[in-house]
């Protein structure tokens, strides 16, 4: 069983023959391009951790089935512990990578088909379970990084996917042979699509009778033939071509979204977990989206201490940390957050085994963390923003400082309070717009809104889950109006 390091990781993606475009040119390497690689070493931090004595708990696992030390990103839950525990991993990535660091898809993919997979073979009598288990093992031998690949184009939204003036807005299989399927179609917004060694593709919706073709799971390796990543353009992403760092904000890491096309890629059958059984596509949907929306209780959760912790240093750069409005803005940015921690925990709490013996988590709450996670996110960038000033978006670039003309005006004029170098405020800020509104809102401001499902699919989850009748009576008993039973 390996336990990769980041270096190792990173090597492994050099092994790969995978066509990415960008700027609409194919990328020869993509592991060494400058606005690739920053997302590469954000995923390199989900290894190293596993090797760091401190977080030996929460990053590595033992394997349910081979009972080996494994990588918790390939790991099936065994317990609520592992459900909470993994709330508590997604919180110190977040916290060290302060964006996506894409490795949690593929892991909530893992887990819920492994669930799903189980009861279709108890119900269908196939062997769906058996081949899942299979390619589980390949990935924890292999401590392999996976795309949970779900979101279709959708065309018309008002029509259903077989209805589509073009067939092929949401993914099909266009071919059932007898060695495997041959499947048409594009996945997009997919987070690490690139970076991933394999492809775990979900159907997106509920899928009727007459959307069986539709009704499609599959993993294939990210270099299969047919299949072409365009790369996800982010606002500023051209800042990492330029020289110096400054400008970047988060200097390190970085998130990554990508469309993917499956231009007739071929499936053998043991790499296909579901090929027309859509009675089956809502639970899968609902078990993925509900993992995901708990992921985000824990990774936007240490985006936010990131955040927090940059508003706290430009307030004291700026002189102001002592004045009391800023440090109550401190502490609802921090009330805020710990919410959303709250409601990660709290799902995973109260999460559940299932006939697999797989835990799910408590999807009523999942929904919850998530839903908030569309709103809090936006009012702690507001807060950072009002605390910080205006210069977050209208600070000279780095070059400018670094110019021997116009630089000593830079550094005098912008400079804060007297013990901090102007260059550390000017790094602050640009931090801060990374976060809020630049190359890091992919993993943390828009993304709140968007990712894991928008708000408006946790609402019809919340009104279906909610027993509101029983509440009702609450109510009638209370007022005298029936009778308890
Ligand atoms: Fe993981 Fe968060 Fe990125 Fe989703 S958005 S892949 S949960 S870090
Ligand atoms: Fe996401």
């Amino acid at each position: 069983m390996t336990l990769k390091t980041g270096k190792e990781y990173v090597e492994s993606l050099r092994e790969r023959d995978i066509r990415v475009y960008l700027f609409g040119r194919k990328i020869r390497n993509p592991v060494d391009h400058p606005i690739v690689r920053p997302s590469i070493d954000s995923i390199s931090v989900t290894y190293d951790v596993a090797h760091d004595v401190r977080y030996a708990n929460l990053a590595t696992a033992k394997s349910h089935l081979t009972g080996e030390k494994i990588n918790r990103f390939t790991h099936i839950h065994q317990t609520t512990e592992d459900l909470v525990t993994k709330v508590k991993l997604l919180r110190l990535l977040g916290q060290k990578t302060g964006t996506c660091f894409q490795r949690c898809v593929g892991m909530d993919a893992l887990n819920a088909l492994s669930s799903v997979t189980y009861e279709m073979d108890l119900k269908l009598g196939t062997d769906f379970y058996k081949r899942f288990i299979e390619f589980l093992r390949h990935v924890q031998r292999k401590d392999l990084v996976c795309c949970g690949a779900m979101t279709d184009p959708k065309g018309d939204r008002s029509l259903a996917p077989s209805q589509q003036a073009d067939p092929d807005l949401y993914l099909r299989i266009v071919e059932e042979r007898e060695d495997g399927i041959v499947v048409r179609g594009s996945k997009v917004h997919q987070t690490g699509a690139v970076n991933s060694h394999e492809i775990i593709v979900m159907p997106t919706r509920t899928m009727g009778e007459d959307d069986r073709e539709y009704a499609v799971s599959f993993a294939v390796p990210s270099d299969t033939p047919g299949l072409i990543y365009i790369y996800g353009r982010q606002s500023c992403d051209k800042r990492k071509l330029e020289e110096g760092k400054i400008d970047q904000g988060n200097v390190k890491y970085g998130g990554q979204e990508a469309m993917i096309i499956f231009d007739n890629v071929f499936l053998p059958w043991e790499r296909v977990f579901m090929a027309g059984e859509h009675e089956f596509t809502g639970s899968l949907v609902k078990r993925f989206s509900a993992y995901h929306r708990q992921s985000y209780g824990g990774c936007k959760v240490g985006v936010g201490d990131v955040l927090t912790g940059a508003a706290a240093t430009i307030a004291e750069y700026n002189g102001v940390q002592k004045a009391s409005h800023i440090r109550d803005k401190l502490v609802e940015m921090n009330h805020l957050n710990e919410t959303l921690y709250a409601c990660g925990i709290a799902c995973s709490a109260e999460g559940y085994k299932t006939a697999s013996g797989t835990y799910l988590v408590n999807t009523l709450l999942a929904n919850i963390c998530k839903q908030n996670v569309t709103r809090f996110p936006y009012e702690i960038v507001r807060l950072a923003e009002e605390i910080a000033g205006g210069l977050v978006v209208t600070a000279p670039s780095e070059q400018d400082f670094k110019s021997r003309v116009v630089g000593q005006y830079v550094a005098k004029y912008l400079k804060g309070i007297e013990e901090v170098p102007t260059e550390n405020r000017l790094r602050m800020f640009r931090l801060i717009e990374n976060i809020s509104m630049g190359l890091g809102a992919v993993g943390y401001r828009t993304e709140s809104m968007h990712g894991a499902g928008s708000p408006q699919a946790q609402r019809i989850i919340i009104e279906r889950e909610v027993d509101i009748d029983s509440k009702k009576r609450l109510a009638k008993v209370l007022a005298g109006i029936e009778m308890e039973d």
